[in-house]
C-alpha cells in the first residue's frame, strides 16, 4: 500500500485542515469514536500537539458532542522512543574525543587544547548523524558515493585546503558504523527505533498519521513508506508556499518561495499591487537599550490592547534577555522555549569555579569565588564566618595560591589576632578537604568515568550537591553531570584534568535550562520554533543583517559544494529556511513587528536583508513606510539636585581614635562618619604585586631591627661600613620570606639597598648634631577627656624617638616618600596631623615620666637607584607644642560636637575627594560643592 499525501496551506487554517483529514482518514480506515485512539498523529513539536489536539476536539464537537477516546499525539523522537540522544552524544563525544587526539592532522592544527577538540568532536558526531541520516541503510554504498564525490572535489586545487578535515570525516563516520561506535550514535538509534516501529505495525496494523511541517527529508518519507506497507499511513505536509502566495505583497518580495519567476525586479513585481495595510512595522532604534525597551514597551501595549498570546522571536539573544528582563521588572513574565545555556548560570559557574581551583592548584581569587557562590558548603554551619576567616587571612597576605598555605595562613592569623578560633579552626578544616579533593581531581591517567566520580564526591564533601539540589536550574546542573558520569562508565581513554573540564564546560555549554514552571502569553522562541504555531502578535527582535538570516556556521569539513552532492543540507538551504519561516509568520501572525538597532557603537548596522526586500516591496505599493524610529519613551521630570549630605551621629562616638582617624576627621567629617563611625571600609586588596604599602612596611621592619641591634650607639663612632654591612644583613633577613612568596618583592629589596649608603651617612650626620636613638615603634595609647566625664583613647605606634644631648626628645615618621610631597603636605599649618598626634599622644599618657616631645619630623627615604637616593627629614615650620595644642583643642572641640549630635557633613577638597573611597556613598558627584559653606555649628 502507498502512503496518502495531503498537503495543506501553511496559514491559520492548517490545524484545522489537518484534524480534519485525520478524522477523514481515520473514518476511511474503519475506525469509530471508540477506537480513535488506535490513530497514532505524529507533530513536529510539541507545542503542535497542543494545536492539533484542540483542532481535533472543535472538529469532532461540531459534528458529534458524544464521548470519544482522542488519537495519541506525539512528535518523532517520543513515537520512535529511542534512546535518549543526549546520552548518546556524550558516549560518542567521548571516543571520537580519543580518535581525535591519535590523528596527526588534528594534533598538528589543534594540538593538545582540550576545548577545541571538544568542539571538535560536537560538530563531527553532529556531521555523522547527517551522513547516517543520509546514508540511510546502505552506509557502504554511501562511503563510496561520498569517496568519488571528494575525489572529484579535491581535484581543484582551491578545494584541496580542506581535503584532510574531509577524508578525516570520512574515516571516523566508516569507523563508528564499523565497530560498536554505530550502537552509540543517535540517528542510526532513530532509524533503528523506527524500523522496530513499522515491524509492530505488521504484527498490529494502526493507522498513522505524520504532519511535517516542511518536506520531509528521504528517512522520514522512507519510514512512512516502509510504515504504509504494514498499515494505513497518511502524509500531511504543510505548504507554505500555498500560505504565502495567498498575500500577493508576500509573494512579490520573495517569488523564490512561492515557485514564480524572480526575472522580473521586485519594483516591478510590487507595482500592479494595491497599497494595503503594512505587513509589518519596523522599530528602529540608534542604541540596544533602546530597543529591548521599545520592544518591552510593544509587547505592554498588546497585552494592555487584549492580545492573549505573544511571540518574541529572539534572533539577537542579548537583546531578548534584555527585553525578558524590562517585562519582569513590569511584572510580565517572560515563558522562554528555547532557555538559556547552562553555562550561563551560576549553578553551573559553582561547578566550574571547583574544577578551576583544582586544577589551578587552589588560586585565590577562585577559591573566594566559589567560597561566596550559593552552591556550595551547605554542609557549614557557619558559613559566612568561615569565608570571613579564610578571606581575611588571604587579605592580610597570608598566601596566594595552594589550599595548604591559605589554612597556614588563617590558622597564624587566627594565633596573632582575636579572631574566632572556632571559625579559624572550621576554616581550616575546610581547607583540608579542599586540598584533598583537589588533588584527587589532579591525579592524572585517569578514565573520564574516574574523572566524573571524583567530582561527584567533591560535590558531596563540599556541600555542593546539597546547595545545588534545593534550586531548579541546580539540579539541572546536577542531572546533566550525573548523566554524565552514567554515560561515560564504561569509556577507558585516559585523560587529564584539563580535557575533563573541558568537556564538562562543552556539556554546560550544549544543555539549555527551561523553566516550565512559567505560565504566561508572552512567549519567547526561535524563529524555526514559530512555524505552524498562532499568535495574536510576534516580534522579531534583532532582525538585523547579521541575525536574520543567521549564517550558519562555517562548516570546518565539508564544503557545500560536497554537501549538496550528498544530499545534505546546505548554506542556501538553511538560508532559505529562515526566509520561510519569516514570510508563513506574517502569513499567519495578524500583528508583527521587528526590531532593528540601526547602530552597533559607532558602525551602521543594516537592516535585515529579507526584511529590507519586504520594505522595498511595501514601498513600491505606495503605502507608508515600515520603519518607524524611535526610542525609549521620554517623561518631563523636576530637576532636583541632590544635597550633601550631613548626617549626625551621637551614639556612635567611637571608644578608640588613631592618627588616621583624626586625619580622616580634619579632611571631611563625612569620610570620619562612614569610616570611622560607621566601620565602612574597602577590603584590603589581596597583594600579587607588592607596591607602595608593602614597600614601606618592609622597610618599617629593616629600621626597627637594624635600631634595635645599635640602640643608643653613637653611629659617628661607628665604622660605615659596619653600619652598612648591619642594615644589608637585616635587608636581606626581612626580604627573604617576602620574596619566597611573592619574587616580585625581590624589586622592593633591591630599592631597599639603595638607600643603605644615604641612610648611614644621614645616620652619621644626626650623630654629630648629638642625636642618639631611643625607641622604636613604640605603641602609646592616652585618654582624651571631653565635657561630661566622657572621654576617648588615642592610640598609635610611633616609629621611632630620638633624643639629644639635653635629653630633648624628637619624634620621627619613616615616609617612602619625596621630600617635595613631605614639604607639600606640611605646607598648611595644622592639617597634616601625623607628627601633632604623636606629639600629643606622648604629652598624654600618663603613666609614662618620659618627657614630652619637643619636636617631630618626617624623614623621607626616597629613590630607586643608589645614584638617585635621598635620605632626609623634613621638620613642620611652627614649634611642635604649638600645633599639639592646636591639635588637642581641635579634637576635643569636634569630638565633642560629634557627641552631641552636630552634623557631619562632606566637606572634602578636591585632594581628599580624588582617593576616597566612600565618594559613591556621599554622592559627591551628585550635589554642588557650592551649595553653601557648611554652618558653624557642624563639625
Ligand atoms: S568624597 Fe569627598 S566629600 Fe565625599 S566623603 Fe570623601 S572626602 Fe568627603
Amino acid at each position: 500500500m502507498e502512503p496518502e499525501t495531503v498537503r495543506l496551506a501553511g496559514d491559520r487554517g492548517f490545524w484545522p485542515a489537518c484534524a480534519a483529514a485525520a478524522l477523514a482518514f481515520a473514518q476511511r480506515h474503519g475506525l469509530r469514536d471508540e477506537t480513535l485512539h488506535r490513530l497514532t498523529v505524529v507533530v513536529p513539536q510539541g507545542a503542535h500537539a497542543q494545536l492539533m489536539r484542540e483542532a481535533l476536539v472543535r472538529a469532532r464537537a461540531g459534528d458529534r458532542p458524544q464521548a470519544w477516546l482522542p488519537p495519541r499525539l506525539a512528535t518523532l523522537g517520543a513515537y520512535a522512543d529511542a534512546a535518549p540522544a543526549d546520552a548518546l552524544a556524550l558516549v560518542r563525544h567521548a571516543e571520537l574525543f580519543a580518535a581525535l587526539r591519535a590523528h596527526a592532522w588534528v594534533r598538528a592544527n589543534f594540538g593538545e587544547a582540550p576545548a577545541a577538540l571538544w568542539a571538535l568532536a560536537r560538530q563531527i558526531a553532529a556531521l555523522a548523524d547527517e551522513l547516517t541520516l543520509a546514508a540511510l541503510d546502505d552506509t557502504r554504498a554511501f562511503a563510496q558515493r561520498f569517496e568519488a564525490v571528494l575525489a572529484r572535489h579535491f581535484k581543484r586545487r582551491a578545494a584541496r585546503v580542506i581535503e584532510p578535515q574531509a577524508q578525516l570525516v570520512l574515516q571516523l563516520w566508516r569507523a563508528l558504523h564499523a565497530g560498536r561506535g554505530a550502537s552509540n550514535d543517535a540517528a542510526t538509534a532513530l532509524l533503528r527505533a523506527l524500523r522496530r516501529r513499522a515491524e509492530q505495525a505488521q504484527r498490529e496494523p494502526a493507522p498513522l498519521v505524520l504532519v511535517a511541517d516542511q518536506p520531509p527529508a528521504g528517512w522520514l518519507r522512507g519510514f512512512v513508506e516502509l510504515y504504509s506497507r504494514a498499515a494505513p499511513a497518511l502524509l500531511i505536509e504543510a505548504d507554505h508556499a500555498r500560505a504565502i502566495a495567498a498575500r500577493p505583497l508576500l509573494a512579490a518580495a520573495w517569488p523564490e518561495l512561492v515557485e514564480a519567476s524572480t526575472r522580473a525586479p521586485l519594483a516591478e513585481r510590487a507595482a500592479g499591487l494595491h497599497a494595503g495595510a503594512p505587513p509589518l512595522r519596523i522599530l528602529a532604534t540608534a542604541s540596544l537599550e533602546d530597543e529591548a525597551s521599545m520592544v518591552a514597551e510593544q509587547v505592554l501595549a498588546w497585552l494592555r490592547a487584549g492580545a492573549r498570546s505573544v511571540a518574541l522571536v529572539a534572533l539577537d539573544r542579548v537583546v531578548a534577555r534584555r527585553v525578558r528582563a524590562l517585562l519582569e521588572r513590569a511584572q510580565v513574565l517572560v515563558r522562554d522555549e528555547a532557555g538559556w545555556k547552562l553555562a550561563t548560570t551560576s549553578a553551573a559557574g559553582a561547578v566550574m569555579r571547583w574544577l578551576d581551583l583544582a586544577r589551578d592548584d587552589v588560586y585565590w581569587r577562585d577559591l573566594l569565588d566559589w567560597l561566596k557562590s550559593p552552591f556550595t558548603l551547605a554542609n557549614v554551619a557557619d558559613k559566612s564566618a568561615v569565608v570571613v576567616a579564610i578571606e581575611q587571612a588571604i587579605r592580610a597576605g597570608g598566601a596566594l595560591r595552594g589550599a595548604r598555605a591559605i589554612g597556614a595562613a588563617v590558622a597564624e592569623r587566627a594565633a596573632h589576632s582575636d579572631a574566632s578560633s572556632v571559625h579559624s579552626d572550621e576554616a581550616v578544616q575546610l581547607l583540608r578537604t579542599i586540598d584533598a579533593h583537589a588533588r584527587a581531581a589532579r591525579r592524572g591517567g585517569r578514565t573520564l568515568a574516574e574523572h566524573a566520580r571524583t567530582l561527584a564526591a567533591a560535590l558531596d564533601a563540599l556541600g555542593m550537591r546539597q546547595a545545588l539540589a534545593l534550586d531548579p536550574v541546580g539540579r539541572a546542573v546536577l542531572d546533566e553531570l550525573d548523566a554524565l558520569a552514567i554515560a561515560l562508565a564504561g569509556d577507558a581513554a585516559r585523560v587529564g584534568l584539563a580535557e575533563f573540564r573541558a568537556l564538562v564546560a562543552e556539556r554546560f555549554e550544549e544543555a539549555d535550562f527551561v523553566d516550565r514552571s512559567i505560565e504566561s502569553p508572552v512567549v519567547m522562541l526561535s524563529l524555526g520554533a514559530t512555524r505552524l504555531r498562532d499568535f495574536d502578535a510576534a516580534l522579531l527582535v534583532g532582525a538585523d543583517a547579521d541575525h536574520l538570516p543567521a549564517a550558519s556556521s562555517e562548516s570546518l569539513f565539508m564544503s557545500n559544494a560536497v554537501r549538496a552532492e550528498l544530499g545534505l543540507a546546505t548554506a542556501s538551504d538553511r538560508a532559505r529556511e529562515q526566509s520561510v519561516a519569516v514570510a508563513s509568520l506574517l502569513a499567519r501572525v495578524p500583528e508583527v513587528a521587528a526590531s532593528w538597532c540601526r547602530r552597533r557603537g559607532t558602525e551602521p548596522n543594516a537592516l535585515s536583508p529579507l526584511l529590507d526586500r519586504l520594505r522595498l516591496a511595501h514601498e513600491c505599493t505606495g503605502g507608508a513606510a515600515l520603519v518607524q524610529r524611535g526610542g525609549r519613551a521620554r517623561f518631563e521630570v523636576e530637576a532636583a539636585p541632590g544635597a550633601r549630605p550631613a548626617p549626625g551621629a551621637a551614639g556612635l562616638l567611637p571608644a578608640r581614635l588613631s592618627a588616621s582617624g583624626a586625619q580622616s576627621l580634619v579632611n571631611c567629617a563625612y569620610q570620619f562618619y562612614a569610616r570611622h563611625l560607621l566601620g565602612l571600609r574597602e577590603p584590603d586588596d589581596v597583594i600579587e604585586e607588592p607596591a607602595k604599602r608593602e614597600f614601606g612596611e618592609a622597610l618599617h621592619a629593616v629600621l626597627y631591627r637594624f635600631h634595635r641591634e645599635w640602640g643608643a650607639q653613637d653611629f659617628d663612632a661607628v665604622p660605615s661600613e659596619r653600619l652598612r654591612a648591619s642594615l644589608a644583613q637585616h635587608v636581606r633577613t626581612v626580604f627573604a620570606p617576602r620574596v619566597a612568596r611573592l619574587p616580585a618583592f625581590l624589586g622592593l629589596q633591591v630599592r631597599c639597598e639603595a638607600l643603605i649608603d644615604r641612610y648611614v651617612e644621614w645616620l652619621q650626620r644626626r650623630a654629630r648634631e648629638g642625636w642618639h636613638w631611643c625607641a622604636g615603634e613604640r605603641a602609646v595609647e592616652a585618654p582624651l577627656a571631653l565635657d561630661e566625664r566622657r572621654g576617648i583613647a588615642l592610640h598609635g605606634r610611633i616609629d621611632r624617638i630620638d633624643a639629644d644631648r639635653d635629653g630633648r626628645r624628637q619624634v620621627i615618621d619613616y615616609k617612602a616618600r619625596p621630600v617635595t610631597a613631605l614639604r607639600q603636605a606640611l605646607a598648611e599649618p595644622g592639617e597634616d596631623l601625623q607628627l601633632p598626634f604623636y606629639g600629643l599622644l606622648l604629652a598624654l599618657q600618663r603613666a609614662s615620666e618620659e618627657a614630652p616631645a619637643e619636636s617631630a619630623a618626617y624623614v623621607s627615604l626616597d629613590g630607586t637607584t643608589a645614584a638617585r637616593a635621598v635620605v632626609r627629614e623634613v621638620v613642620p615650620e611652627q614649634p611642635l607644642p604649638e600645633l599639639v595644642d592646636a591639635l588637642q583643642a581641635r579634637l576635643r572641640r569636634d569630638l565633642q560636637r560629634i557627641a552631641d549630635g552636630a552634623p557631619l557633613p562632606a566637606i572634602g577638597a578636591a585632594t581628599v575627594c580624588a582617593n576616597c573611597e566612600m565618594r559613591g556613598l556621599c554622592r559627591r558627584d551628585y550635589w554642588s560643592a557650592e551649595d553653601g559653606a557648611p554652618p558653624e555649628e557642624q563639625v
